[in-house]
Order: C-alpha cells, then structure tokens, then sequence
C-alpha cells in the first residue's frame, strides 16, 4: 500500500514563500510516496504551475456548496479546478468551528467537488471535552454519517481537534482503535466502497512520530498542517511514508 501525505498549509505564505516551499518539495519528493499539498487560494495557481509534471499533487483548502453566485469571499470547486487543483479539504475542524459548518453542509460540498472532478479528504475528530467525556467513538461515528454521501469513494482524515497544532497526539493504540472503529463505520455506511476508502491520521504530526503512527493499521497517511510549513520537516514525512509502502508486501 502506498501511504498518502497531505500538506496543509492553512493560512500561510505569501506568494515568494510558497513558491519557495513548493519548489523544495517538488525537489525532495520520494517517488513511493503520493504527496498532496494545500496552500492558500491565493497562490494556489501559482503552486500548480510549479508542481505541475512532479508527482505532487495540489489542492484547495475548502470550497462553497455552489458552482458560483452571491458568495462574498468564498471559492467554487470549479474556480479551484481552474487555478489548478485536483483536490480539496473539506469538513476541517478549523472550518468547522470558525465557520460553524456542520455535517450537512459539509456533505453538499463533498457532492459539488465531486460534480468537479475534484478529489476529496474530509475530516472528522472529536474535541478534548468529547474525549474526556468518553464520547469521541459516538461524535465520529456521526460526522461520517453526516458528512460523507452514500457513495463517498474520496479520503477521510481522522483528527482529534485537541491534538491540532498542540504537539499531543492520541497514544498509538487509540490511533489504532479509532481508525478500526472508522473502518467499521464506512463498512456500515458505504458498504464495499468503506473497505477501499483510505484514512488519514492528522494532528501533530512530525518527522518524530510519523513512521509510528503510520505503521499502524487502518493509517493509509498523514494529515499534516504545521510541519507540512518546513519543506524538510515534510520531506522526512514522506520518506517515512515512502520506507512503509517499501516494505509492504502488496510494494
Ligand atoms: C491540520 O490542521 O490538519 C493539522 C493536522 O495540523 P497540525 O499538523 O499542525 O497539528
């Protein structure tokens, strides 16, 4: 199995430092890993233009539910298809929480990327207070039912909103027992299309941990936001990604 890594930028890089960072990621890429990056609206086209003929692929970081209207400072799935991305973020808990998107909403723009031709990731996580609660099997059990459409065949990223940005992560084995639990629940929701989705673990993920995290079962990848800013930081990700597909039997 070849592991996935996602760099998501967020709100970072005018358009020199992008330039700068995706011109050293097109450089460094391993060929056994598939790399994805998600940089700001604004320089999106110029981030395809440079990675375009590299095996690294680029994305959009949200989009609207429409094809175009009345949308004051938002983006379509076509206008990032224009600028040059073949994928999207959607559902991240930033957008979640500071644009109040809920599952529903979430599952309309999963359904216009696709109309696109876009590729999607969504994601899902629960918050600390979930997890102290002892809820976050229930919380992410509804976000996949809420989030995804009956015949969702993109990526799902699962990224507990406490370990974001933090440093923390959840242990390896409750990576491991949330990624079964998500498995069983595409299975459930999606039928045979859940056992081919590929889920993404996000959140602090580093150079330190990510071999570890992605070795477990169920992890097809990395989510990963702020060491995705260092292009030597995301390069070491992906060549921990590159050495697991390697050794995998299946290459
Ligand atoms: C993210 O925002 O998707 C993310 C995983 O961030 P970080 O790696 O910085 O925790």
């Amino acid at each position: 199995m070849r592991h996935l890594i996602a760099g998501n930028w967020k709100m970072n890089g005018l358009a020199a430092e992008a330039a700068a960072l995706a011109e050293a990621v097109a450089q460094g890429c391993p060929v056994e890993a598939d790399l994805l990056v998600f940089p700001p609206a604004t320089v999106l086209t110029l981030v395809a233009r440079i990675l375009a003929g590299t095996p690294v692929a680029v994305g959009g970081q949200d989009c609207h539910t429409d094809g175009s209207g009345a949308h004051t400072g938002d983006v379509s799935a076509s206008m990032l298809r224009d600028a040059g991305a073949t994928w999207v973020i959607l559902g991240h808990s930033e957008r979640r929480a500071e644009h109040h998107e809920t599952d529903d909403i979430v599952r309309q723009k999963v359904n216009a990327a696709v109309a696109c031709g876009l590729n999607t990731i969504v994601c899902v996580g629960e918050t600390a207070e979930h997890r102290r609660e002892g809820r976050q099997a229930e919380i992410v059990g509804w976000q996949i039912a809420g989030s995804l459409p009956k015949d969702f065949t993109g990526v799902l990223a699962y990224e507990p909103v406490w370990a974001i940005g933090t440093g923390r992560t959840p242990t390896e084995a409750e990576v491991e027992e949330m990624h079964g639990f998500i498995r069983g629940e595409l299975r459930r929701e999606l039928g045979v299309n859940g056992e081919k989705v590929c889920i993404l673990y996000g959140g602090s993920v580093k150079p330190s941990n990510a071999a570890a995290l992605m070795a477990l079962p169920d992890v097809g990848g990395a989510l990963v936001g702020g060491a995705s800013l260092v292009a030597a930081d995301f390069l070491s990700i992906a060549r921990a990604a590159a050495a697991l597909s390697n050794g995998s039997a299946g290459g």
